[in-house]
């Protein structure tokens, strides 16, 4: 009882202040060490990062120094109620905050989030005020991902819609019936805004599908002093639009800035939904296969089709904006797998994954070079010598586990059982099907369980169906047919 942990705070924020004076050293040995050319290209950057350590550091100071002096609020250390004084912010809206702190107080916004550090999820997690993120369409899945993402603190968000907010979307989260009539645009950065001031919000009111749209998005996504105007100043764009021509014009902006980006898709019946992981020439690019959906038989071009009312859940499109964000978080933040290709079925409450390549056979010219590219750069003696050293090591590695035997008495006497039933023997059970089995129908890139293409394909007719419905197979050739159905065109009636 009379050591309250109050004393570890001066300790601790001595450790912080040498920990960050350590790291002000290393980046000026680095600024000193850098040659003119790279110095010119880094120095605002790493200006802004010595600014940041610099204020920590002051803060941590600063509470060194004021350390002793907090009594009264040690008095109530009980751990209930949160002394109001601490953060001194006045109500509702707060100033911006220079840089994200791991301090656990009821005043800091980022203290849940800094602790994914801590429990080591997260390696940097503050590397996310560096990151841009475009998200393109800003209604039922895209607001709730610029909500979220915003929340998390992102450096930049660039926000696209050309519609306005309406009565009818009120079944879904984020926008409000006082925004009716605003642009969605308009709306959410306001909104945006006050939940997060230190995140940079621009908003385009614009539809990215026209002539001047296309060019005017591509603009909105370049680094301004690019003198090649090829680079992409985004980390990654979320397409949360509800339309074809949308997706094929993200896709295309995107195979152009070779900009990784993220589709996600909510099925017109409102009960399924899917993300999937675009990065020219490295997966598939959008027109590579046809849309994928999760079981529900969905024609993409149908979505947003005059006349047609689709169904919508703010449960769905708020698991889909989850899903998305969770994946943007991941793939921006370096932790955990992003899946290519993850689909929701809320019926079954079936979560499919899986990988897809890029067609060589492609529509698309330009994801035909990317891939082309991204091969080279697989073939480069660059990248076969990383990965012949990565395979040595994990021989390495592999041959050290061995080393080790892995029981020397069996106890328990456990023994690992086979799969197989026992009465019938594996042999038996794969090969007899494969003798009768029918001829392979056209060949089609394999799906996942529970995955379906979003648009009608041609997946020929299987042996059964043609015998089911009476076909049998055709000898003659296509000429005798031809000449045949020539006699009998003759004939008339
Ligand atoms: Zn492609």
């Amino acid at each position: 009882m009379s050591d309250t942990p109050t004393a570890q705070t001066p300790q601790s924020s001595i450790a912080r202040a040498k920990e960050l004076t350590a790291q002000l050293r290393h980046l000026q040995d680095q600024v000193e060490s850098l040659d003119a050319a790279l110095v010119q290209e880094n120095v605002s950057k790493l200006g802004e990062q010595v600014a940041r350590i610099t204020e920590k550091l002051q803060t941590a100071l600063s509470k060194v120094s004021d350390a002793p002096a907090p009594a009264a609020p040690a008095a109530a250390a009980t751990g209930a109620a949160a002394p109001a004084a601490a953060g001194g912010a006045a109500k509702g809206a707060r100033g911006k905050i220079a840089a994200m702190s791991a301090e656990v107080v009821d005043s800091n916004p980022y203290s849940r989030l800094m602790a994914l550090q801590r429990m080591g999820i997260v390696k940097d997690y503050e590397r996310i005020r560096d990151k841009t993120v475009a998200v393109v369409g800003v209604g039922g899945v895209g607001s709730v991902a610029a909500e979220m993402l915003t929340r998390c603190g992102v450096g930049r968000l660039l926000i696209y819609d050309y519609d306005k907010v309406e009565l009818a979307n009120m079944n879904r989260l984020f926008f409000r019936p006082e925004h009716c009539g605003m642009t969605k645009t308009d709306a959410a950065k306001k909104t945006l805004q006050e939940i997060n001031p230190d995140v940079e919000i621009e908003s385009y009111t614009m539809n990215i599908t026209t002539l001047q749209g296309f060019d005017a998005f591509k603009a909105s996504l370049l680094q301004p002093d690019d003198p090649a105007g090829a680079a992409s100043r985004v980390d990654l764009v979320l397409s949360c639009v509800d339309n074809y021509e949308a997706r094929i014009t993200i896709n295309q902006v995107c195979l152009e800035l070779q900009q990784t980006w993220m589709e996600s898709g909510v099925s017109e019946d409102a009960v399924a939904g899917h993300i999937q992981l675009l990065v020219p020439g490295e997966t598939a690019c959008f027109q590579c296969v046809p849309p994928l959906v999760v079981a529900s038989g969905i024609d993409e071009r149908t979505l947003k089709r005059e006349g047609v009312c689709a169904a919508s859940l703010p449960t769905t499109m708020g698991i889909v904006a989850g899903m998305l964000v969770q994946a943007a978080l991941k793939y921006m933040l370096d932790f955990g797998t992003v899946s290519k290709y993850l689909g929701y079925n809320s019926l079954k409450d079936f979560f499919p994954t899986m990988e897809i390549k890029p067609s060589a056979a492609c529509v698309n010219g330009l994801c035909r070079q990317r891939q082309a590219e991204d091969e080279a750069r697989r073939n480069s003696p660059e990248a076969l010598a990383a990965r012949a050293a990565a395979a040595a090591a994990a021989e390495a590695a592999e041959a050290a586990a061995a080393a080790v035997p892995l029981h020397d008495e069996n106890e328990w006497g456990i023994e690992v059982m086979g799969d197989e039933p026992s009465g019938a023997p594996a042999s038996a059970t794969s090969s007899a099907p494969a003798a009768s089995a029918p001829a392979a129908p056209a060949p089609m890139p394999a799906l996942a369980d529970g995955i379906e293409y979003g648009m009608p394909v041609d997946r020929g007719v299987d042996a059964a169906t043609l015998a089911a419905e009476g076909i049998g197979a055709v000898d003659e050739s296509t000429e005798d047919l031809m000449a045949q159905l020539a006699a009998l065109g003759g004939g008339g009636k």
